[in-house]
Parts: structure tokens; C-alpha cells; sequence
């Protein structure tokens, strides 16, 4: 099976899941350097794509699940990770296109807009402490995937295992952007929780394209 738009459905699915899963573990992260509620807004908001995907049944495309998500998510998630994870999607969503199905270097261009579109809204740079600081690694991991010929999963595992290292590597760093800024040098020595759950939603994906293959 290909990464067609029953993969995109099944990934939203499992971020879903994943997002219930780490719901505790997103809200304690935020709770150190925020306002501890990104695993509830972010459970919140998935589980709001699942109603809808069961509502509506799978749309055609892959571009078309993901938009799906991506209006779900602007409106259900709040915070500062609702937009940006709205615009990720709907750029990523732009990317796919109206393809029935993502090879390799698709999958990497879709990663890319997604994290293009997370900078143009929310004005991260690496190393800012941001969810940024997980996609930027997981974009250039995704690339090198790509042009080594690996397949569409094996791109997406790549992404996913580039983002959970810069996931740990935000801890040291003091936050720059979002709530967590206002806490200066204290930011430092936690994990930053828009990165964690980025990693969830790469693994999401790295999970049930490798089901996919
Ligand atoms: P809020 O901070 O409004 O409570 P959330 O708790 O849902 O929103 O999300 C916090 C996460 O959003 C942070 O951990 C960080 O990864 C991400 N974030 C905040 N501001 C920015 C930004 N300007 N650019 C990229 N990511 C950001
Ligand atoms: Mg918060």
C-alpha cells in the first residue's frame, strides 16, 4: 500500500492516539516552562480530526486529509500551538497537492512546507527553544533521505528520528520565542513541549507509513 490518503487518515489517527497517550507527559512538560496546557489543547485538537475524519469518511488525497486537519486544528487547538500547527498542515497540505499518493522526495517537499510554514507564522529560528528545533532536523533528515533513495517510510522514520534528537536538544537551550521566553534562563534544562509533540506526530507518520509499506 502506498502513502495514499488512507495513510494520511490513519496517521491523523495515530497522532491522535499519541496525542491521548502523551496527553499527561505534554501538560507536565508545559506546566515547567509555560502554562501547562499544550497536551490538552493538543489532545483536544486531534481527537477533533478523528470526529471529523468519522463524520465526513476519508477525503481523496492525501493534500485533502491534511487540510482537513489543518482547519480542525487552527479552530480546536488554541494557544500559540493551534496556528502554527494549522499552518504546518495547510502548507503541507498545498505541498501534497492533488496527488493520490506521496513518493519519497513528496513526502520530504511536505515536511518542508510544513516547518516553512511554522516559521513564516511564528518567526523561530533554530536554537529559539521552539517546536521549530524538532522540524528543522527532521526537514534536512527527511532531504538526505530522500535523495538517497530511501522509500516515502523510510523518509518519514528519518524525519522522526532527527526530530526526537532535536527534541533533546532543546533542553539546555533558554527560550526565545512563546510563553516559555518570558521565563528567561530559567527556560533552560527543560524539554520544550511543542517539540515533543512534534516528535509524536513524525512518529505518527514514520509508524503507519511503515504499516503502509
Ligand atoms: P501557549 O504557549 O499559548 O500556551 P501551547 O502550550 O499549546 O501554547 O504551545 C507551546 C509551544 O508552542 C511551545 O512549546 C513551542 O514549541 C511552540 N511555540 C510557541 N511560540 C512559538 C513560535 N513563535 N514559533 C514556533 N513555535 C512556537
Ligand atoms: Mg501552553
Amino acid at each position: 500500500m502506498a502513502l495514499d490518503a488512507q495513510w494520511a487518515a490513519n496517521w491523523m489517527r495515530a497522532g491522535a492516539a499519541a496525542m491521548a497517550e502523551n496527553r499527561q507527559r505534554l501538560i507536565d512538560l508545559d506546566r515547567d516552562i509555560g502554562d501547562a496546557d499544550h497536551g490538552e489543547n493538543m489532545d483536544r485538537g486531534f481527537s477533533a480530526v478523528v470526529q471529523k475524519l468519522d463524520a465526513d469518511g476519508t477525503p481523496a488525497t492525501p493534500g485533502d486529509v491534511l487540510k482537513l486537519a489543518a482547519m480542525t486544528l487552527m479552530s480546536k487547538v488554541g494557544g500559540a500551538a493551534g496556528p502554527l500547527y494549522g499552518t504546518a498542515f495547510l502548507r503541507a497540505s498545498t505541498a501534497a497537492g492533488a496527488a493520490p499518493e506521496l513518493g519519497p522526495a513528496a513526502v520530504a517537499a511536505m515536511l518542508a512546507a510544513a516547518r516553512d510554514g511554522i516559521v513564516a507564522r511564528g518567526k523561530a529560528e533554530p536554537g529559539d527553544k521552539t517546536m521549530v528545533d524538532a522540524w528543522t532536523p527532521a526537514v534536512e533528515a527527511a532531504r538526505t533521505a530522500a535523495a538517497a533513495q530511501a522509500t516515502g517510510a523510510g523518509v518519514l522514520a528519518a524525519a522522526a528520528n532527527a526530530a526526537n534528537a532535536g527534541l533533546a536538544g532543546t533542553e539546555p537551550l533558554t527560550a526565545r520565542k512563546g510563553r516559555a521566553s518570558y521565563l528567561g534562563e530559567r527556560s533552560a534544562g527543560h524539554l520544550d513541549p511543542g517539540a515533543a509533540s512534534t516528535v509524536l506526530i513524525l512518529q505518527a507518520a514514520a509508524r503507519t507509513a511503515e504499516e503502509a509499506a
